[in-house]
C-alpha cells in the first residue's frame, strides 16, 4: 500500500508549525458488511471496519504527527510511547487491510495451483496448514492474529502467532493470509465460542487474493 497524501514540505523546523496530512487512510470494504454472513455478521464487519480499523488509521497518523512535533522541538521525552503507538497502529492498519481482502462472499474451499503446491511441500497439505493456522489463532493469550506469511530469507511460508498487532512478529515477513483473533472480530456473534469462529472463517477465505499476494512476494524485483 503506497503512502499517499504525505507532503514532505509540511515538515516544519523549530519555527514552523508541523503537520502531516493523512498519510494513512481507511480503505473501503471490498463488499457490503453483510456479505460475509452467516459466517461473520454484518454488525461485526461494520463495527470492525468503521470503528476498530478506523481507530488504527487515526492512531498511526497521530503517532507520526507527534513524532514530527518531537523532532521539531528536539524533545524526545515521549519517544518510547510514540514508537510503541506507531508500531501498534501501523501494524493494526496493515493487518486489517490484508484481512478485508483475504475474505470474500465467494471464498472458501481449498486453494489451487502454486499456492496449493507450496502448502503441500511446506506443511504436508492444506488440512495440516489449516489446522496449524486454526490452532495458532485459537491459542493466543489475549489479542492477536494468526498469519501465513512469506519469509524472504529462506523463501518459504511460515505460520506466525502475532501478539496484539505487532508482537512476536518475524522481521521482514509479509502477511499473505491474516486471521483476526481479537475479540472484536467475533464476540458479538460467537461470544466465548471462538473456535467456532476460527472454523467458520475458512468458508470465506479469498484464495485468489492469498495466491496473488504470494505471487507478488515471489516475483523478481529487478536490479
Ligand atoms: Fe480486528
Amino acid at each position: 500500500m503506497a503512502p499517499s497524501g504525505f507532503d514532505i514540505s509540511t515538515i516544519g523546523t523549530e519555527t514552523e508549525e508541523y503537520s502531516v496530512t493523512e498519510l494513512y487512510t481507511l480503505p473501503d470494504l471490498p463488499y457490503d458488511p453483510g456479505a460475509l454472513e452467516p459466517h461473520i455478521s454484518a454488525r461485526i464487519t461494520e463495527l470492525h471496519h468503521d470503528k476498530h480499523h478506523a481507530a488504527y488509521v487515526k492512531g498511526a497518523n497521530a503517532a507520526l504527527e507527534q513524532l514530527g512535533e518531537s523532532r521539531a522541538k528536539s524533545d524526545f521525552t515521549t519517544i518510547s510511547m510514540l514508537e510503541t503507538n506507531l508500531a501498534f497502529n501501523v501494524s493494526g492498519h496493515v493487518l486489517h487491510s490484508v484481512f478485508w481482502t483475504n475474505l470474500s462472499p465467494n471464498g472458501g474451499g481449498e486453494p489451487s495451483g502454486d499456492l496449493a503446491d507450496l502448502l503441500d511441500t511446506t506443511f504436508g497439505g492444506f488440512p495440516a496448514f489449516r489446522e496449524q493456522m486454526t490452532e495458532a489463532a485459537s491459542t493466543i493469550q489475549g489479542s492477536g492474529w494468526a498469519l501465513a506469511s512469506w519469509e524472504p530469507v529462506a523463501g518459504r511460508l511460515v505460520v506466525q502467532q502475532v501478539h496484539d498487532h505487532q508482537g512476536n512478529h518475524g522481521q521482514g515477513t509479509t502477511p499473505l493470509l491474516a486471521i483476526d483473533a481479537w475479540e472484536h472480530a467475533y464476540y458479538l456473534q460467537y461470544e466465548n465460542r471462538k473456535t467456532e469462529f476460527f472454523d467458520a472463517i475458512w468458508n470465506v477465505v479469498n484464495w485468489d487474493d492469498v495466491a496473488a499476494r504470494l505471487a507478488a512476494c515471489r516475483a523478481p524485483t529487478g536490479p
